[in-house]
């Protein structure tokens, strides 16, 4: 190993004898000092045979110690980095023994970590007897941090690219959060994590995924209402909750997270085109806060994972209609094949034995009765694209409900006798005003007597009956017949929706027929429900409209706060709109509406409404973000906001209060529910 030499430190005293020398070593020994300084490096020179370190002024700087102090090699040991310090001791025991000496290491100077690298030689003296070492000490912190970052950028980039990949190739989603938040804690060094969804029935948030907490614990935290814990509380305002230092937390929303030891802990909701789809939530039981990076980390996976959730549920709604159609068209084209067959065979009967033969008669009705069938079909279905794109509108007048059951029994009478089906009627004394579509109506009890007749085997029995309930008249048809299956029971009203399709063939039908009375029902501001035990246990039909009497009670000239109020309704599904704003008028308001969220909000400013219905389910920007908005409006920060759900219920009455909403109101409204809406003072 070289000797180092020229430390100007060390100098010779005598070369002091010229005063030009004097200045210049004086100079040259100024700028080495201030060469050390900017460069950061300093030098040291270790005595191992009497363990006395030498530090240049530098040297003391970068290891923030007083300059003079004395040094030996155990203070610089010391001085390092505890994790580092046998490392580091380890590399000087072989530089002894001839290997290089050079490192990067870490020393802790007032209890902060910097980064060093080591450089050395060894030095002997004329003999060759190993004197020790002379080195120099670089401080690298600022390259190293930059580094460090970098690194961790890099697997950042790396772990988000794995969780898209991840996410784009899953058909499910839901299954595949487990598997990546393992992955993104191991990153984040989180030791839990949970994943709830919104669940649309019950209104309530469902823990779909978690780790982290024992399992009896997940099953307590099952279920969440909007508001509570941190997450039901970012579910409800749609805002990600960062919590610090849970355990000396005074929130108490914080409770549930302290409870399973989590000290720091992050909440994100998941969002997609506005709609609220659950929350993803990382806690780490380790340290008290997460840094900005790791939650920038946290919300790019809960985009991503919104994203693809979003994704899929538009796929399997897609995938869902499609099926739905194959079927629609196989019915269809059997549908209209059934009846061509024998008109086809009338027709060769007809060419052999003339129009005029023996057969003729029969022939020719029942030819007639094949046409009609095709005719009611295709009625059927371009009725079903007029109320789509809606085309249809109501010829309204003041009717009596008995008069329109009346002409219904008749037009299915025929087909109930053909089908060996019983009626009986229940008819109400005195009349039940509505005011409507007399052909509609019709058509819509019509619709549903002859399903009784379809699905009730020969010999059994179906009875109509009507009544009033308040402000509303009853409708009901009612058959012993094969029942509905308590599943299918949502879905029957549905487009295309039929539920055994080897059923009531006979008769034929294109799953059209209650999609078409829910769509007019709606129109007309009322609603149906099919009610069924099961299986052969028959089936039920409740149709609610609202009764012309309570329409006259409700009008403009009404005394009293109802009257004149402005109310907009903020509602994407055409039937509603009409229904409600029918509803609305009746009782006197001034309606308006909007198609969307953001529509919604600009309209609350031109027409500052008094009331304003939100749909919760709006596409785009939802009822939930629509309703913050509109309370943050100076217009309607004192309006009555009413939420518009499909489902009812204790559950989701609480939920949208706590969401902000002062109301709350299930899908399609009734007259009393107006009732009650315009009577409600905040
Ligand atoms: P279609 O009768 O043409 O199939 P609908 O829309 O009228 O279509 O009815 C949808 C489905 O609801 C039917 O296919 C049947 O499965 C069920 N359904 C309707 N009415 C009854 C009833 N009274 N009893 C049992 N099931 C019924």
């Amino acid at each position: 190993m070289s000797r180092v030499v020229g430390d100007v430190e060390n100098h010779d005293e005598s070369s002091q004898s010229a005063e030009s020398t004097t200045v210049e070593s004086w100079r040259q020994w100024e700028n080495f000092a201030r060469a050390q300084e900017l460069g950061q490096i300093g030098w040291w020179r270790m005595d191992t045979t009497r363990n006395i370190l030498t530090w240049s002024a530098e040297n003391y700087r970068i290891f923030g110690q007083p300059i003079g102090a004395p040094q030996t090699y155990e203070t610089f040991l010391a001085a390092v980095h505890p994790d580092d310090r046998a490392y580091v001791h380890e590399k000087w025991i072989a530089a002894l023994r001839g290997e290089p000496y050079d490192l990067e290491h870490r020393v802790l100077v007032d209890g902060q970590e910097k980064w060093v690298r080591e450089k050395a030689c060894l030095e002997f003296d004329a003999a060759g007897a190993l004197l020790g070492g002379f080195g120099v000490t670089q401080d690298i912190t600022d390259r190293k941090h930059a580094e460090i970052a970098l690194q961790w950028t890099v697997r950042r980039n790396e772990l988000l690219t794995r969780i898209a990949a991840r996410l784009l190739q899953s058909s499910d989603v839901q299954g595949a959060v487990e598997e990546l938040c393992a992955d993104v804690m191991q990153f984040l060094d989180c030791q839990a994590f949970f994943n709830y969804l919104v669940d649309e029935e019950s209104g309530r948030l469902h823990l779909n995924a978690c780790a982290g907490i024992p399992e009896d614990r997940a099953r307590e935290i099952e279920w969440l209402d909007y508001g509570v814990a941190i997450c039901g509380a970012v579910a409800r305002d749609r805002e990600r909750i960062v919590a610090e230092n849970v355990c000396a937390s005074a929130d108490p929303r914080t409770g549930l997270i302290a409870s399973c030891g989590i000290k720091a802990y992050c909440c994100h909701p998941l969002m997609a085109q506005g709609r609220l789809m659950g929350t993803l939530s990382f806690g780490a039981k380790t340290r008290l806060a997460f840094s900005d990076d790791e939650i920038e980390v946290m919300q790019a996976v809960s985009q991503l994972v919104s994203m693809a959730m979003a994704r899929l549920r538009m796929e399997q709604a897609l995938l869902e209609a499609d099926r739905r159609k194959d079927e629609f068209l196989a019915t269809l084209a059997h549908e209209l094949r059934n009846p061509l067959a024998p008109i086809r065979t009338g027709l060769l009967v007809l060419k052999r034995t003339g129009a005029q033969g023996p057969n003729a008669v029969r022939v020719q009705e029942m030819m007639e009765r094949q046409v009609d069938h095709i005719v009611r079909l295709v009625d059927d279905l371009l009725e079903v694209s007029r109320i789509r794109s809606g085309k249809i509108e109501l010829k309204r007048e003041r009717l009596d409900l008995r008069d329109l059951m009346d002409q219904a029994i008749e037009a299915s009478q025929q087909f109930l006798d053909a089908n060996g089906v019983s009626l009986s009627v229940v008819r109400p004394d005195a009349p039940l005003m509505i005011d409507g579509d007399p052909v509609r109506l019709v058509q819509v009890i019509a619709n549903l007597l002859s399903n009784a007749a379809k699905y009730t085997p020969s010999g059994g029995h179906a009875e109509i009956a009507a009544r009033r309930v308040g402000s509303q008249a009853e409708l009901t048809v009612a058959d012993n017949g094969v029942g509905i299956p308590t599943d299918m029971l949502p879905h029957v009203f549905d487009l295309f929706a039929q539920v055994d399709r080897t059923l009531g063939r006979a008769q034929g039908g294109l799953g059209i027929g209650l999609a078409l009375v829910r769509k007019l029902l709606r129109l007309h501001g009322g609603q149906v429900e099919a009610r069924s035990d099961g299986p052969g246990k028959g089936s039920v039909f409740l149709v609610r409209l609202p009764l012309a009497s309570a329409f006259a009670q409700g009008g403009p000239q009404r005394e009293g706060g109802r009257s004149a109020r402005r109310v907009l309704i903020i509602e994407d599904d055409d039937d509603v709109v009409h229904g409600l704003s029918m509803l609305l008028r009746a009782q006197g308001a001034n309606v308006q509406t909007a198609y969307d969220g953001k529509r919604g909000v600009e309209a609350v400013q031109s027409f500052h409404p008094q009331v304003v219905f939100i749909d919760l389910g709006l596409e785009g920007m939802d009822g939930y973000e629509a309703a913050r908005r509109i309370r943050a409006l100076p217009e309607g920060r004192d309006a009555i906001i009413v939420a518009l759900t499909r489902w009812g219920g204790e559950t989701a009455r609480e939920h949208v209060k706590k969401a902000g909403f002062d109301l709350h109101i299930a899908k399609p409204a009734s007259m009393g529910d107006i009732e009650r809406v315009l009577d409600f003072r905040r």
